[in-house]
């Protein structure tokens, strides 16, 4: 039979690597709790619709990167209409009101049982926080922050960097406006926590981005002027930006052709269309970010992909990574709670690529793996047992030990080659005679340097490298 492999865009992440990933995570982790960041955890299938009123019907991502399905919603139905049926069996003629009304639901419900739903699988979690924040009413809260690792899909050509499904970490501080969602200093906060946690993880050489995009009337009036200022070209375009400048012309911006960009040079800047208010906030972000000693670029051809954002945007780049050289996108989208149905809860996030980052590490999967301390090698028939036995003690030792465990039917050549493919820092030798001792042959590997240690002492000497 043919082979089966992994989908195209997809991967298997494999050890050593995933040490790589788990140093990622733990240390983000870290970082997110300094912050006072709170996990959360959304699925990652919602409902069509989320997606093309949180991110933008007319963005890439929703107009040709979702993967979307139509889900029978038949199951729950048939359960609701055996639950109105059963209902209607014990009323049996009491009210006539009532058994209209569950005659006519259960009509209703026929009618709409083979409807189908249509599904997305999540291609950014922004838009599921914030469904899950009005959801759960979480501005009782105050200011929520939150963060979140997972995978997201998006149907892009795959290359280095690009996958169908990768991985992301998202932060969001999002909650109403009294609790001072819409501060800058939220901002600046984001802004130096994703330093830090670069830092933190090893990745020196990055160049922070940073723009504002203004506030919807800012936008309205700076899309005025970009349609006036497109008409005259729009026609030397290439065919996404032509349809572009009559559905958002914002979007030209994501433009990545080549011959487009002389054109794309030319046209007007959002900075130039910033009312008081938004630059004001732009310059206090800024002015904390000096403060705290975060250096910046600003770039007011940023404007990022996604509809929903206003004011601050932003993204840190690293070199190494090519073509796709964005780790991570950001900004705020104040005005996204309320085009999901909720109340007014201004909001600011970023997501990285954590695909990405891992690529971007200098730390290799050496550096991050950690090796056994000791391998166990069971001589002869039934040390199974004893060997079992040593190594529940020594793994339940607070010497916090890494302990691999080899097996009876090995001779003792065998044990010292497994021994030192998995890296073991030592051998001990479980045989008949160090059982009747009750102490064990315990052999440095390195060095060669063999010690009998009684079995109290074992896991100590282990531990002292
Ligand atoms: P976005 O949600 O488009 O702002 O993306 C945020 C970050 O996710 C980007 O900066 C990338 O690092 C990462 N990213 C987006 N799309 C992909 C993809 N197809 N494969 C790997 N990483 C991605």
């Amino acid at each position: 039979m043919g082979k089966i492999n992994a989908v195209r865009g997809t991967r298997d992440l494999l050890p050593p690597d995933t040490a790589l990933w788990n140093f990622v995570e733990d240390t983000v982790r870290d970082v997110f709790r300094a912050y006072n960041f709170q996990e959360i955890r959304t699925p990652i299938f919602e409902s069509t619709e989320l997606f093309a009123r949180g991110v933008g019907e007319e963005t890439d991502i929703v107009s040709k990167e979702m993967y979307t399905w139509e889900d029978r919603a038949g199951k729950a139905s048939d359960q609701l209409l055996e639950m109105l049926e059963n209902i209607r069996e014990t009323l049996g003629g009491s009210t006539e009101e009532t058994l209209k009304y569950i005659s006519s639901s259960k009509a209703q419900i026929e009618a709409e049982k083979w409807k189908a739903q249509s599904l997305t699988l999540r291609p950014e979690n922004t838009a599921g926080i914030v469904r899950a924040y009005i959801e759960h009413k979480m501005w009782d809260r105050g200011l929520n922050k939150f963060f979140s690792i997972g995978p997201m899909f998006r149907r892009e050509r795959p290359q280095k960097g690009r996958y169908r499904q990768f991985y992301q970490i998202d932060a969001e501080i999002i909650g109403p406006p009294s609790a001072g969602s819409e501060s800058p200093a939220r901002d600046a906060e984001i802004l130096e926590l994703l330093a830090t946690l670069l830092d933190r993880v090893g990745i020196k050489d990055w160049t922070l981005e940073l723009n504002s995009v203004g506030c919807p009337n800012d936008r309205v009036k700076f899309n005025e002027a970009l349609r006036k200022a497109l008409e005259p070209v729009v026609n030397k375009m290439c065919a996404d930006c032509q349809r572009r400048a009559t559905t958002n012309p914002l979007r030209v911006f994501d433009c990545k052709v080549p011959e487009d960009q002389p054109i794309i040079e030319k046209l007007p800047r959002i900075s130039h269309f910033l009312d008081e208010p938004c630059s004001k906030h732009f310059e206090e972000v800024k002015g904390i970010l000096k403060a705290v000693g975060v250096d910046f670029v600003e770039n007011d051809r940023l404007v990022r992909g996604l509809d929903y954002y206003t004011r601050t945007a932003f993204e840190f780049t690293h070199g190494a990574l090519g073509a796709q050289k964005a780790i991570l996108g950001g900004g705020r989208y104040d005005g996204l709670s309320e085009a999901l149905g909720g109340p007014a809860a201004p909001g600011i996030g970023f997501a990285i690529g954590e695909d990405r980052l891992v690529l971007s590490l200098s730390k290799s999967t050496e550096e991050a793996t950690r090796t056994p301390d000791v391998y166990i090698a069971p001589l002869g028939e039934g040390m199974n047992r004893e060997a079992a036995r040593l190594a529940r003690e020594l793994r339940r030792s607070e010497k916090d030990l890494v302990v691999e465990l080899g097996d009876e039917s090995f001779r003792l050549k065998k044990s010292f080659e497994a021994a030192d493919k998995v890296k073991a820092r030592y051998i001990l030798i479980v045989g008949e005679n160090e059982v009747k001792a009750d102490a064990f042959a315990l052999k440095h590997l390195a060095s060669g340097k063999q010690v009998t240690v009684p079995r109290a002492e074992l896991a100590a000497r282990i531990s002292s490298k």
